[in-house]
């Protein structure tokens, strides 16, 4: 395994601490023109001998998933460094990612038989598709990445994979922490800023392109992918909702729900990004919400007392700052925050929206940052048409006492997972796909597996 690093002296760009907003290190600028046939052609020459034995791969990938844990201390506070999360949920992305190689390590995929009364013996076995193309974005570069080698790597595919250049060092060090395992030229890292990605994804040498990021880039990269035909798996934005049910215990849940839509600083695909709740409860939860944000302690992530950290980067602040910016303009108010942070870095105080116009761009799109609007509901079917409303579908969710109800409420939300009393909580063996315009393909469990490969069938007389 390698980190693409041909020509490194060339170029490099410099990466930020979101904590200081200040560069602390570099990346290489990695040239498509010049590196990424070699990085392919190393990538296909290297498939021959991954995609043959199964039990090499679940032995190498087990052996990764040791690397990965023993290097957590190494790791951790990189991420941190340049994503900005609280130091312990970089542990948990750490471990999530050696998680997920087991995982996948203890999937198989056997041959099926076709029974159908026809006097022939007739199967389908599952064959790896080449080399992959794997595109991630800044908010989880490692979980997100290992969501998609893991799979790739465990269907006897190799990967190339791109992070965001807002979060190229950990996902580096990454990949010299797997060389201990996987043979050269079976996962490579490439680093670099745009054309970098769109050259990736239209390389004719590339058979399946899995993207996670926003819808729009989304779209160009189905469109980059379709004259060589490459699979494409997008796992894109999200506007989840949760829906607050009459019999809702506030101060039962207002932990959940706010940990729920912060997490992260609310750079989460399935945080939830806008709430509605019953007219009579509204300002109790408006109030419990607002409380929790003024609490929650804001500061660099390496420091222990953060639970959260800064925004990623100086766009998404400006995007989270605009959203809000115009949502107040427009006669909201701020139960809490509403303004950046007084402090060097892309610090945004954790901020509670009331009296949002339904239209707001902070309640229509993903605003991807620290904001909650709070929308208030007369009748539940208003609140589960405003929920369903939008281009996303990505997940959502219902709170209550009734469990049995809340079900039926859940059962109408238009997205790809929806929980009760809880939100993105996820299994490793669990499908996760969007719905409209949050996703294409199915991702994670088996499901992810098989995205990885193309039935083949074997035909012959009995
Ligand atoms: P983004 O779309 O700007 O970038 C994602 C990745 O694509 C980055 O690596 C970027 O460098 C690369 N890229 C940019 N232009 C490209 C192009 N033309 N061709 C190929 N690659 C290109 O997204 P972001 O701002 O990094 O991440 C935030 C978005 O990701 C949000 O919309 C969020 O909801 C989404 N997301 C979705 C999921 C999910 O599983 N559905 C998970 C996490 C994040």
């Amino acid at each position: 395994m390698t980190t693409g690093r041909a020509n490194e002296a060339l170029s490099r760009f410099a990466v930020l601490d979101p904590a200081t907003g200040e560069p602390f290190d570099e990346a290489p600028d990695q040239r498509p023109d010049q590196e990424l046939d070699a990085v392919v052609d190393r990538a296909r020459q290297a498939w021959h001998d991954w995609r043959a034995d199964p039990e090499v791969r679940t032995a190498a990938l087990l052996a990764a998933a040791d690397a990965v844990e023993a290097a957590r201390d190494e790791l951790a506070p990189l991420l941190t460094r340049e994503q900005g999360k609280p130091l312990a949920e970089s542990h948990a992305e750490v471990a999530r990612t050696a998680a997920r190689l087991r995982y996948f390590a203890g999937l198989s995929t056997p041959p099926e038989p076709i029974t159908d009364g026809r006097p022939v013996r007739s199967e389908v076995r599952w064959r790896p598709l080449g080399p992959v193309a794997a595109i991630v974005p800044w908010n989880f570069p490692l979980q997100l990445a290992s969501a998609k080698f893991a799979p790739a790597l465990a269907a006897g595919n190799t990967v190339v994979l791109k992070p965001s250049p807002f979060t190229p060092l950990a996902t580096r060090l990454l990949a010299s922490v797997l060389a201990a395992a996987l043979p050269e030229g079976v996962l490579t890292v490439v680093t670099g800023r745009e054309p970098l990605g769109a050259r990736l994804v239209a390389h004719p040498g590339i058979r399946h392109v899995t993207f996670t990021g926003s819808t729009a880039t989304g779209r160009a990269v189905a469109a980059g992918a379709a004259p060589s035909l490459a699979r494409v798996t997008l796992e894109l934005g999200g506007n989840d909702a949760a829906v607050l049910l009459d019999d809702v215990d506030v101060e039962a849940v207002a932990d959940r729900l706010f940990w729920a839509a912060f997490r992260n600083c609310g750079q989460v695909c399935m945080a939830v990004k806008r709430v509605y709740a019953p007219e009579r409860l509204h300002a109790r939860v408006v109030e419990a919400l607002a409380e929790r944000a003024k609490a929650v302690v804001v500061g660099p992530g390496l420091d222990p007392a953060t639970r959260l950290g800064p925004v990623n980067n100086r766009p998404q602040l400006a995007k989270v700052e605009h959203y809000t910016a115009r949502a107040l303009a427009d006669g909201a108010r701020a139960a809490a925050g509403g303004h950046r942070l007084d402090r060097p870095g892309f610090f945004y105080a954790p901020t509670v929206l009331t009296d949002v116009p339904p239209d707001s761009p902070v309640v229509t799109r993903e605003q991807f940052g620290p904001v909650l609007p709070v929308l208030p509901y007369r009748r539940l079917d208003e609140a589960v048409e405003a929920a369903n409303s939008g281009e996303y579908a990505l997940g959502g969710s219902v709170w209550g006492t009734d469990l049995d109800r809340a079900e039926r409420v859940a059962e109408r939300l238009e997205c790809g997972t929806a929980w009760i009393n809880q939100h993105a909580e996820l299994s490793l063996a669990q499908p996760f796909a969007g719905a409209k315009q949050s996703g294409l393909g199915v991702a994670g469990g088996p499901w992810g597996l098989y995205g990885n490969l193309r039935p083949f069938v074997l035909h012959r007389p009995e």
